[in-house]
């Protein structure tokens, strides 16, 4: 059966064409966006200077309904999750998370529904990709979560695609919805507050440095070397590291942003004092940022994270060695807040 499509899969050129097909002005189209994105109205019988004729029409034309959001919160941390059930889902889930720390409101949202990169760590990899979100889905991910920090006193104000799924196999839709989440009068967070996470795809790349949008680059390296890189991330198309390397120098030519290289901590895999001596002569001159990020466990696999000391350790010789070095908090680790974690568990009880 074909998806109906949502009312927040409309860019802002088709809602004024669907306006116009129907007899209304373009301020009327304006209004509609207002309403959909900027304040996340998404049924038309709440956008109340709307006139009814195309209020049905928006009705009967679109799935206008908000997906069912189930919240999972720990108490003690400041990280919230969200599970938004797909509308031909036969029960599936994809996850988008609240993170509030300090003066700092994180959404974290999915590109895809599964992911097929399959990093032998993560849980959004373990059953594979199942299919792309439509921007719609993604603009829901962050509708919903604007709305549950609103609901905190808190306005968002950093996004991070790094939820399931490798955003730049779904590049079309992604980038749409990123550019509705940073237009003005949709989402109006900032491009250097937005952040797309990937392995490194080169045709994504590639496009995303020809039509040069100033987002930041999150690069997931994982690994000092292409042959450890290849066994804990066993895609094909990733980038080689060199590649990733030249990418990021590209991205901060054209858009004055340094790029963040994320490196899950595994201990007793690429967690070691020679992986980081490595890594040093790896990244020697390349300006951007190393993100270390202590592996958060997962049950149903036997990974393991480092010791605090083994972390410290680590980030020590990075910084010994000139690297600029940030180490990821642990939030969340009560509610399963590593990418797919939630979501294996709801598809799979018994595994995690
Ligand atoms: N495919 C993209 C976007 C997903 S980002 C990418 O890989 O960059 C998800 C981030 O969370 C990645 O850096 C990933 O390595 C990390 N991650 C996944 N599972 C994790 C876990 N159990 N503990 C810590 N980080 C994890």
């Amino acid at each position: 059966m074909e998806r109906r499509r949502r009312i927040t899969d409309l860019t802002r050129e088709e809602i004024a064409t669907f306006v116009a097909t129907h007899g209304g002005k373009p301020f009327h189209a304006a209004q509609i966006a207002r309403w959909v994105f900027g304040r996340g109205v998404t049924d038309p019988a709440g956008m109340t200077d709307l006139g009814r004729a195309l209020r049905d029409a928006l009705t009967q034309s679109f799935d206008v309904t908000p997906p069912a959001v189930t919240w999972n919160c720990d108490e003690a941390s400041t990280t919230e999750k969200a599970l938004l059930k797909l509308s031909d889902s036969g029960g599936d889930n994809v996850e988008a998370v609240l993170i509030m720390e300090g003066e700092r409101t994180t959404a974290c949202i999915s590109s895809q529904a599964g992911c097929p990169v399959a990093c032998v760590f993560c849980a959004s990899g373990a059953l594979g990709l199942k299919r792309n979100l439509t921007r719609g889905e993604i603009l829901d991910q962050f509708l919903a979560v604007r709305s549950r920090a609103e609901s905190h006193g808190r306005r968002v104000s950093n996004i991070v695609v790094m939820g399931m799924g490798e955003p730049l196999l779904n590049y079309e839709a992604v980038l749409s919805a990123l550019d509705t989440i940073h237009d003005p009068e949709g989402g109006g967070i900032g491009a250097r507050h937005i952040t797309i996470s990937t392995v490194g795809v080169a045709k994504g790349m590639q496009r995303l440095l020809e039509e040069g949008r100033p987002f930041t680059l999150a690069f997931s390296l994982h690994a000092p070397n292409d042959a450890l890189r290849a066994e804990l991330v066993p895609f094909k198309a990733a980038m080689s590291i060199d590649a990733m390397v030249a990418a990021a120098r590209a991205w901060l030519k054209d858009t004055g942003r340094e790029a963040t290289f994320e490196y899950v901590m595994l201990a007793g895999v690429n967690a070691e004092q020679e992986h980081a001596r490595e890594l040093v002569r790896r990244l020697k001159g390349v300006r951007g940022t190393v993100n270390l990020i202590p592996y958060n466990e997962n049950p149903g696999f036997t990974w393991r994270r480092p010791s605090p000391a083994a972390v410290d350790m680590f980030a020590e010789i990075l910084r010994a060695g000139g690297l600029k070095v940030s180490v990821r908090k642990r939030k969340g680790h009560r509610i399963l807040a590593a990418c797919g974690q939630l979501r294996l568990q709801a598809l799979n009880p018994g595994r995690v």
